[in-house]
């Protein structure tokens, strides 16, 4: 069998097959979705390989290639759509080893994949630098697996999110006999981010960095969700006020949030921020214009450590959520920024808080958008998908955060590129196999 040839080629103990060791490395965040985790629950490798190298990465997809055995590649496995787990058993190939910052430069990081964007962040912040943007998970997520299967995230407001130029090149390893390195930038690069690594092992990313900001962090409460999304909105288009979050939860979310508790007020809804704190002034005169109050403060020389604002936001707050009821999931949603409040009206008049909204405003090719993490009360598959039509039916784009197939979750994917490239690639399609609906297995 071929896992006995792999470990004459890599020696006995780098090929993990303990069954503990298979399930843990074999599953990701996949059962944030009921529907996912009845579909994926079964889903495993037939071994794991953590890698030091790049030619040990190179000497495996050899002998992958040579045997037609499956390769999904893994990063810290926070995804949530259930992106790493491997459909079709074969090998799970963990880079977080390949964790080696090659180079920091003025305006640059060129690092290897599997480096930790918490550990990069750090590094960058002790020589005045910072990331653009970077997932919630950034204290386990790595580079490579950002790239394949996140969006956006912290610094999304000023940078937009992966797909707004704030990747310089990607260096991705072909899946052939004899592997070849290619270093991709500009459009090409549209391949290769969010495709849940199915063109391509990326071994080394350069990033686009910044100077580093003096970030502190607020909570700003509302008696009024309303008002709170109002005053997120002004905030988010005054130039005057450098942010690099701004995180709104509607009352109940907050309440699931233990680390805050202390700090917040049974009934109001709240808006986390990270703002450049010399904007401090302008911040409270706004939030009066709006009826919100600062409730809370972290002052700058706290940033990024103890309690951390963003750990609340993003798909954390759903993280939070579904911790105090299981039966909590969430949407992704893109609402009409000039019908906000209509379609918010019509999603509560129909379902009640049984639908609880969440915003983070972001800055989408240049414009200031309210991309929504709604949580949702999970009934049946039905009834999801019920709702996931009300909310199409009033104008509300949803990303759909219950498949596992690549282009069916919306981000406007150019998928014919990504299957093209995938057949260039990885012509015997073993990365990854069963996520491009094309390429797809049934998978029950
Ligand atoms: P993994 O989950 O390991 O992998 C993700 C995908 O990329 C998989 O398909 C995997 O096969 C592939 N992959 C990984 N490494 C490579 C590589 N080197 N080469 C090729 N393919 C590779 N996402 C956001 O965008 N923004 C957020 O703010 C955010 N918040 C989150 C909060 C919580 C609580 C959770 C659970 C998830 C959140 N996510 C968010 C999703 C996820 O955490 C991020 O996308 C994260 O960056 C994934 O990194 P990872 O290393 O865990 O990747």
């Amino acid at each position: 069998m071929w896992i006995k040839q792999l470990m004459e080629l890599l020696g006995e103990e780098k090929v993990l097959i303990s069954e503990a060791v298979k399930e843990r490395l074999s599953k990701d965040y996949y059962w944030y979705s009921p529907v996912l985790y009845q579909q994926l629950k079964e889903k495993r490798a037939d071994c794991a390989v953590q890698s030091e190298s790049i030619d040990e990465v190179r000497k495996i997809v050899a002998f992958a290639v040579k045997n037609r055995v499956p390769i999904t590649v893994r990063g810290a496995g926070t995804g949530n759509y259930g992106q790493a787990i491997p459909l079709e058993g074969g090998i799970v190939l963990d880079v977080t080893k390949l964790d080696h910052i090659i180079e920091i430069r003025e305006a640059t990081a060129h690092v290897q994949a599997g480096v930790k964007l918490g550990v990069l962040e750090k590094n960058l912040r002790q020589q005045g630098k910072e990331l653009r943007i970077y997932p919630s998970t950034y204290m386990k997520a790595t580079v490579g697996g950002f790239l394949c299967g996140g969006s956006g995230g912290i610094g999304s407001i000023r940078w937009g999110n992966l797909w707004d130029g704030n990747i310089q090149s990607i260096t991705v390893m072909t899946i052939e006999e004899e592997p070849q390195l290619l270093t991709v930038s500009g459009e090409e690069m549209e391949t290769y981010i969010h495709n849940y690594g199915t063109t391509g092992i990326v071994v080394e990313a350069t990033l686009f960095i910044e100077p580093k900001t003096d970030w502190a962090q607020y909570i700003v409460s509302f008696d009024e969700f309303q008002k709170a999304v109002e005053f997120s909105d002004a905030l988010a288009h005054n130039e005057a006020i450098i942010k690099r979050l701004v995180s709104v939860c509607e009352w109940p979310i907050p309440s699931h949030f233990p680390g805050l508790k202390k700090f917040l007020q049974d009934g109001k809804s709240i808006v986390m921020l990270e703002i450049d704190e010399r904007a401090e002034e302008k911040l409270e005169q706004l939030a009066k214009e709006y009826h919100g109050e600062i409730t809370f403060k972290i002052p700058v020389e706290n940033y990024q450590k103890g309690l951390k604002l963003s750990d609340f936001t993003w798909n954390h707050a759903t993280l939070w959520a579904h911790k105090h009821g299981e039966n909590i999931t969430y949407l992704q949603a893109r609402f009409d920024k000039n019908r906000i409040f209509e379609q918010m009206n019509a999603i509560r008049m129909k379902y009640g808080f049984e639908v609880q909204f969440h915003f983070e405003f972001i800055k989408i090719k240049g414009e200031i958008t309210p991309a929504s993490l709604p949580v949702l009360i999970y009934q049946s598959e039905d009834r999801l998908n019920e709702i996931i039509n009300y909310f199409e039916s009033v104008g509300v784009q949803i990303n759909n955060p219950h498949t596992y197939l690549l282009g069916f979750g919306g981000y406007n994917l150019r998928m014919k590129e990504i299957e093209n490239m995938k057949k260039k690639n990885d012509p015997f399609n073993l990365l990854n196999p069963g996520k491009i609906p094309s390429n797809k297995e049934i998978v029950q």
